[in-house]
């Protein structure tokens, strides 16, 4: 049995269940068709013996039949005989043989050779010890035509009945089962190429097959996360890494070979040491925003006064000059990671200081319209040109690598977005190249019960 699919047996147990079905009810119909025709024919072979019985008369020991009588009407032969049984009128049918006793008022059946024929007699006083037996015959036949007519339509309409049952259970069978097919036949595919974008793509129900599927597209949806974001974290390190490396690598050779006083050695110290931090905060950045790709690292949410967060993280920057101008509004609530948002906080800040104007300042503001609570860090530097504001927000872009200096690698501002969008939020920027820019982060406003 395990060899057969699941549609197979369905369709299996159906067919025979409708099989048996149908045999017992054409059983049931014969059975009930042979009682009804029996029923009949002992009824038509009563009543014509009845009504002959009363047109048979003697007279002057003369036997006379009224104007009804008839010796053979409705498929029943009738027969007189008089009181020793010796047949007086009407004719035997010659196939019944039998020497079959008088009993008054009994129908029975009768079997001669291959015939059988029900028999009824009835008997006729005629004064005082006399009278007559008047008998009807009627031939059994071997089968009713009514039961014949159902054996051959059963016959004919049994196969094609049963045929029909087995295709449309098949295929009904076949279309509840298409969609773990189509699971199947998606899950293969990944499996074979290699190649996560596959979805199964039901049309949304609410059987167990469409959530089936909408559970699968979901895993299949984070798994293709997760890989993607392991082989970006892959690639950007390797790429990333490579030049501190480099620096590392040629400084050591150098050392070796030239570096002489303690001087010399102390200085490329100092700058491998520098390029080790480089790669440390390097690892420790794209680790932090793989795991926000791939919904690992969870935001520990907390209620949070955006303007007095504010406050902390420029309290922190120390590379922060007087040109520091805040207009916080107090009491904006956000529900938020803590850790995450002063992190984008921090580095709007540092791209503020490191992109700004020397002596310029620095204008950061807290506020909220209707929906959106809103955080502005804005800056009178170098500003960005239109062609490059789309692109800032890509990891590892920096507008002008020489002029981000040592601190900076362009994940910076990947990472502010990609936080913002943990929080449901987004990210936009108004930058004029030698005005300034604005970067402002727009949170999603909680609702006032959730406030309460
Ligand atoms: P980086 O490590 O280079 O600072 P970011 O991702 O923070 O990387 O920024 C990407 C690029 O966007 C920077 O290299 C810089 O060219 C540009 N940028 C970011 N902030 C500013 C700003 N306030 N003013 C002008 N340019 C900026």
């Amino acid at each position: 049995m395990k060899r057969f699919s699941v549609k197979l047996k369905m369709t299996g147990w159906l067919t025979i269940l409708m099989a048996v079905l149908s045999l017992l009810l054409l059983l049931f119909m014969l059975s009930m068709s042979n009682e009804v025709a029996s029923t009949t024919a002992m009824t038509q072979l009563s009543e014509t013996v009845r009504s002959n019985l009363q047109q048979v008369k003697m007279v002057d020991d003369t036997l006379q039949f009224g104007e009804g009588f008839a010796f053979s009407r409705n498929g029943v032969s009738t027969l007189v005989y008089n009181k020793n049984k010796a047949l007086l009128a009407g004719q035997v049918p010659v196939a019944f043989t039998a020497d079959e006793a008088f009993q008054n008022g009994l129908t029975r059946l009768v079997s001669t050779g291959e015939e059988r024929y029900m028999v009824m007699d009835l008997w006729l006083p005629l004064g005082w010890e006399d009278g007559l037996w008047v008998r009807g015959l009627m031939e059994v036949p071997a089968q009713q035509g009514a039961t014949r007519n159902l054996i051959r339509m059963a016959m004919v309409a049994l196969p094609v009945f049963i045929l029909l049952a087995a295709l449309g259970s098949y295929r009904i069978a076949k279309r509840a089962f298409r969609p773990l097919d189509s699971i199947t036949a998606t899950a293969a595919a990944i499996n074979e190429a290699k190649d996560l974008s596959g979805r199964i793509a039901l049309s949304p129900g609410r059987d167990e097959f469409s959530r089936l599927a909408a559970t699968f597209d979901h895993m299949f949806e984070r798994l293709e996360q997760s890989f993607e974001a392991e082989k970006q974290f892959t690639a950007d390190a390797s790429h990333e890494l490579r030049t501190p490396l480099s620096i590392i690598k040629g400084a050591c050779e150098y050392a070796e070979k030239y570096d002489e006083t303690p001087e010399e050695r102390q200085e490329t110290i100092t700058m491998i040491h520098r390029q080790a931090v480089k790669m440390t905060d390097l690892i420790t950045q794209l680790l932090r925003m793989t795991r926000l790709d791939q919904g690992t690292e969870l935001l520990t949410l907390e209620w949070l006064d955006l303007g007095a967060l504010v406050r902390t993280c420029c309290r922190e920057q120390t590379d922060l000059t007087s040109g520091l101008h805040l207009e916080l509004q107090d009491g904006i609530m956000v529900r938020a990671d803590a850790a995450l948002l002063s992190r984008l906080i921090q580095n709007l800040l540092e791209n503020a200081v490191k992109y700004g104007r020397p002596g310029g300042g620095v204008w950061v503001s807290v506020g909220q319209t209707e929906r959106t609570c809103l955080l502005s860090v804005r800056d009178d530097g170098i500003g960005i040109e239109k062609e490059a504001q789309a692109q800032i927000w890509q990891r590892f872009y920096q507008v002008d690598p020489a002029r981000s200096g040592q601190s900076g690698v362009g994940l910076g501002l990947a990472m502010v977005r990609q936080i913002a969008q943990a929080h449901g939020g987004s990210m936009t920027l108004e930058s004029v190249p030698d005005v300034g820019s604005v970067f402002t982060l727009h949170l999603p406003k909680p609702d006032r019960g959730e406030l309460s």
